[in-house]
């Protein structure tokens, strides 16, 4: 019989080789089953053993669960897409792209959706800390794009077991979205701890064409290439190929992605996923006009959460021209591409694929 897997051969296969996305999931899995022996390094983006522990030999829940072992299967959902935007003033102006994500959050608050949300804020110097929102004021903390990574998985069992949740919705990028889905179809058939799998109810996936490591793009490149304080920086975002950095109505920066590519986390490099195929409802600023966002509604329980929140008058929509969903089909397949060319060329590297001399 094999000899059941573990987190030093997570940390063999998967962390060491660069594969990482930093969901968190295994993190997060540790924690719910109250070993807790496992933590995010933020220095080395990376997780840790926190110290030298003995794994019970019945578990190995952080390697089976990892979507880079092994891919969550994809089922076929529905893919509605729309062009949205709050109808919230305050949220709209505090936020970007139309407010659209925090909207959907202050809605699932509202009817009860959720009694807390798991989001990313920003803690100081554009460093990203997972938390656990469970009012406006605290969404809003958590509105605007970050670029760098969170471990936002690791959110999950602090809702269940710090905050006591029940009911918990979750923004993240596709990786975070597909690592709870290998989370769960892991967890449902074994552990199930903390009766996790019913406490998270509503998945917003962000679209993502890749997050960069916080030393290379914050301290390397925008603080010691481009001389900016990274304290005076409001906003951060990418846009029809355009890294664009502001200090609140100031553009103090706008460079071509290409000249960021070599800052991209390793993990994201073998990334197909740009839509966030594992959520509810994905969201991202491609495809509609400025000022808005788009929509694609995925699952039957995301629709009927977009239609309440259509209906109670959080947001409003209407479907997306032709041109915005051609060009969001052509980023998931352009990202898939590529990644499948980069996993091919690392195979390659790695020998396992034999070149003949004809090929
Ligand atoms: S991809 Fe996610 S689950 Fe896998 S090692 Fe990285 S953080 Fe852990
Ligand atoms: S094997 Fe179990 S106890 Fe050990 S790190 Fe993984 S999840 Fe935690
Ligand atoms: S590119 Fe993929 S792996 Fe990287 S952050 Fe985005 S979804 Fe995650």
């Amino acid at each position: 019989m094999e000899e059941k897997k573990g987190f030093g051969d997570l940390n063999r296969e998967v962390i060491e080789t660069g594969k990482c996305t930093l969901c968190g999931g295994c993190v997060a899995t540790c924690s719910l089953l109250d070993y807790g022996y496992l933590s995010i390094d933020l220095t080395k983006e990376r997780p840790e053993m926190r110290e030298s522990h003995i794994c019970p030999p019945n578990c190995g829940y952080c390697y089976y669960q990892c979507p880079r072992v092994e891919e969550p299967e994809l089922m076929e959902g529905l893919e509605e897409i729309y062009e949205v935007v709050s109808k919230d003033e305050e949220l709209k102006n505090a936020c970007q792209d139309g407010g659209v994500v925090t909207t959907l959050l202050a809605y699932a608050l509202a009817d009860a959706v959720a009694e807390g949300c798991i989001t990313v804020v920003d803690s100081g110097d554009w460093k990203p800390e997972v938390q656990v929102a469970m009012d406006k004021a605290s969404l809003i903390k958590g509105a605007g794009s970050k670029y760098t990574p969170a471990a936002t998985l690791t959110g999950i069992p602090v809702a269940i077991m710090n905050y006591g949740l029940w009911s918990v919705a979750m923004v993240g990028t596709p990786c975070q979205m597909a690592g709870y889905e290998k989370m769960l179809v892991v967890g449902r058939a074994s552990h199930n701890a903390h009766n996790f799998s019913s406490t998270l109810r509503l998945r917003i996936g962000l679209f993502c064409q890749g997050v960069y490591s916080y030393e290379k793009l914050m301290n390397e490149f925008l603080e010691r290439k481009c001389g900016i304080n990274i304290s005076e920086i409001t906003k951060l975002d990418i846009r029809d190929d355009l890294f664009h950095v502001y200090s609140g109505e100031k553009e103090l920066l706008s460079v071509a992605i290409n000249e960021i590519e070599g800052y991209k986390r390793e993990g994201c490099k073998i990334c197909k996923d740009f839509s966030g195929l594992f959520s509810d409802i994905s969201v991202g600023n491609v495809g509609s006009p400025a000022g808005t966002s788009t929509v694609i509604v995925r699952t039957d329980f995301g629709k009927e959460v977009f239609e309440y929140a259509l209906e109670r008058g959080f947001i409003e929509a209407k479907p997306i021209d032709k041109s915005g969903a051609d060009l969001i089909h052509q980023l998931i397949k352009e990202k898939k591409e590529a990644a499948e060319k980069e996993m091919k060329k690392k195979q390659v590297e790695k020998g396992s694929v034999k070149v003949s001399a004809e090929s």
